[in-house]
């Protein structure tokens, strides 16, 4: 086993975390990470400060991004790991997927207005640096007292089927993969036992993942259960695919996704770096 410390799925203020790329990399050094990737929601605008902090306090930093898909009408989030976010095909297609994030929180605004909250709108977009997500209305809802904590704004306003949810289509896993691809990156399917799909259909989602080129499972993550990342290891190995490892942080004020404080792999999972340099 390598002792290095890897966590692969992280946010910054370019997307909903709350530290800022250069704030994000200086916490991973004083938790002992060694590699880290931000992923921020459809943006890579956290790059080159994170870059350069990262070689500032000497770590590796992996340039990555999550990228939103809607695959059979279900949100799906896929992390890319090592790409060059120069590439302009994967910079055309986040520049669609922040307009569709803006539009849809500007309909999300217009739910709350017309359950007579009209100021929540104005609240998330003063709580996010860049495009504004359900993440800025869940937080700026826990700031005015309307609810207590993040998880009750998701369950009472945000989540499917609640009041102020608003369906998007987002990109499609073959343009996702493809723009990954394009850029020199691999594919990884975040936090996959938290999709809500029968077996047979998850199934049939990692074969078309796999047919697409998709590299590997985020085996290990914040929001897995031991038996969960065991479950995960299995579908990765029966699908020929490499496991991952991420905390998804998003804030230090977030007690159960710590940064770089991550159960290790299940016993033989092929990592998602094996071939790394
Ligand atoms: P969005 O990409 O704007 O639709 O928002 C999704 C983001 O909201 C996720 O990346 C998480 O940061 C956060 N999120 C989603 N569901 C929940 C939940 N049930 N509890 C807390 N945060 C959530
Ligand atoms: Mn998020
Ligand atoms: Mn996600
Ligand atoms: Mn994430």
């Amino acid at each position: 086993m390598s002792s290095i410390c890897y966590d692969l799925h992280s946010h910054s203020t370019a997307s909903d975390g709350v530290l800022s790329p250069a704030a994000l990399v200086r916490l991973a050094a004083e938790n002992g990470v060694d590699v880290l990737a931000l992923t921020d929601h459809d943006s890579t605008d956290g790059h080159a400060e994170a870059a350069a902090t990262a070689d500032e306090v000497g770590i590796h930093f992996v340039p990555g991004i999550e990228i939103s898909v809607s695959w059979r009408k279900r949100l799906i989030h896929v992390v890319g790991l090592g790409i060059d976010g120069n590439f302009t095909e994967l910079q055309q297609g986040l520049v669609h997927l922040r307009i569709k994030r803006q539009q849809r929180a500007e309909a999300i605004g217009a739910r709350f207005e017309k359950i007579g909250m009209p100021d929540v709108y104005a609240g998330a977009c003063a709580l996010a640096g860049g495009v504004v997500g359900r993440l800025h209305f869940a937080m700026y809802l826990v700031e005015q007292g309307e609810v207590r904590d993040i998880q009750q704004a998701f369950k009472k306003y945000l989540l499917k089927g609640k009041r102020c949810y608003v369906p998007c289509e987002w990109a499609s896993l073959e343009d996702a993969l493809g723009w990954i691809h394009g850029a020199g990156g691999q594919a990884v399917v975040a936090h996959p036992a938290r999709y809500k799909m029968s077996r047979t259909l998850f199934r049939e989602f990692l074969v078309d993942f796999k047919a697409l080129g998709g590299a590997a499972l985020e085996v290990a993550c914040s929001s897995h259960s031991a038996e969960e990342a065991c479950l995960m290891a299995n579908y990765a190995d029966e699908l020929g695919l490499l496991a991952s490892v991420g905390s998804d942080f998003h804030s230090p004020h977030n007690s159960w996704a710590k940064l770089g404080q991550l159960h290790p792999l299940p016993e033989g999972c092929l990592p998602v770096w094996q071939d790394w340099k």
